[in-house]
């Protein structure tokens, strides 16, 4: 039996429980009150009398009096057993509404732990392969060492991008301070720290940048900027063109990272936020360097600020990046 199953029953169980201890009291009570009530009644009609012998009156009294006692216990029970019945139907379906965020929050973690083992585990298997093979070949030379070496460490490399990456996810602050924060100010900041990047494929960043003060934390704004930025450099050819832009509008501040790059298809829009989701792997899991992280990183940061994030994009044009921000009015 999965385990919120039994979590589903004992619960269940637990209401269960609850519930008729509440009917069980009340029926005890209302046992004992109209118990109470029959009784000083038929003891006022024999009082008043006369309706002849008084005992002969007493007697069918007393037999009225149980008559109506037995009556009353089998109403009481069948009310128990329809709310055991009722109550067992209506506690389960509670348990279920109670449980299911956490169920849902345990999925996560296991589809987490999962898709996480499965990326750690391509880069070992291929250093595995590699140093296998490397130990069997007795004529191995120090050249052919040094270049076994040389791969392993990328994949070391690559192995630590990624559990850096896996524990910013896991870290995003659910509830940061908001403050205001200067967009223009962030978003100069992190143009120029990849401005070595962008120089190195000869691309221009070209900002347009407006005065917006948003309400954010300003570590979170610089991450999505820079995931954003970093995307659209890794994903254009050389000698291409990025823009930034600020800019305020209906009560939000806007952030857009325009590109000139390979564009993202109609079909694999939905998914490039998704954990470890890359657009057309043959193109680009080949030739560029990721893990299909940022895009959900930058996605959840931008969750946690109360901000959206969207993207609208044309294969072979370019894509665009829009991150809207609720403006500070303070
Ligand atoms: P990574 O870049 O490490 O693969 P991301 O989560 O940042 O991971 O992006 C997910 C996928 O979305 C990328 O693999 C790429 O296919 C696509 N993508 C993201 N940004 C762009 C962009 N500016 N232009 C084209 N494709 C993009």
């Amino acid at each position: 039996m999965r385990l919120f199953d039994t979590a589903y029953l004992r619960l269940t169980g637990w209401y269960v429980l609850i519930i008729m201890t509440i009917s069980l009291i009340f029926s005890v009570w209302v046992y004992n009150q109209a118990q109470h009530e029959l009784q000083v009644g038929f003891d006022r009609i024999v009082q008043i009398g006369p309706f002849g012998d008084v005992s002969t009156v007493r007697a069918a009294a007393d037999d009225r009096l149980d008559d109506s006692r037995h009556r009353l216990v089998v109403r009481l029970v069948s009310f128990n057993l329809i709310v055991l019945a009722v109550g067992a139907v209506a506690s389960y379906w509670l348990a279920q509404r109670t449980m299911k965020p956490i169920e849902d929050a345990v999925d996560a973690q296991h589809r987490f732990t999962a898709d996480a083992s499965h990326e750690l585990r391509t880069p070992l298997a291929a250093m595995k392969a590699e140093i296998e093979v490397g130990l069997r070949d007795k004529n191995i030379t120090k050249q052919e060492v040094v270049e076994l070496l040389q791969s392993n460490l990328e994949e070391v490399n690559r192995m630590g991008s990624l559990a850096e990456g896996l524990l910013a996810l896991t870290q995003t602050d659910n509830s940061p301070v908001l403050v205001p924060v200067s967009l223009e100010d962030v978003t100069t900041k992190v143009a120029k720290r990849l401005q070595p990047l962008a120089e190195a494929k000869k691309i221009t960043i070209k900002r347009q940048l407006q005065s917006v003060v948003v309400s954010a934390e300003e570590l979170a704004v610089d991450k999505i900027i820079s995931i954003l930025l970093d995307n659209a450099i890794k994903y254009s050819p050389d000698k291409t063109e990025i823009t930034i832009k600020t800019y305020q509008k209906d009560g939000h501040g806007y952030l857009e990272v325009v590109d000139q790059g390979i564009g993202i298809k109609a079909t694999e829009l939905p998914h490039i936020f998704d954990r470890f989701y890359r657009a057309d792997t043959s193109r680009t899991k080949t030739q560029v360097p990721g893990h299909g992280l940022g895009l959900s990183i930058a996605q959840k940061l931008a969750e946690n600020l109360n901000a959206k994030l969207s993207v609208t994009s044309t294969p072979a044009k370019g894509s665009t990046f829009t991150l809207q921000l609720k403006t500070d009015t303070k």
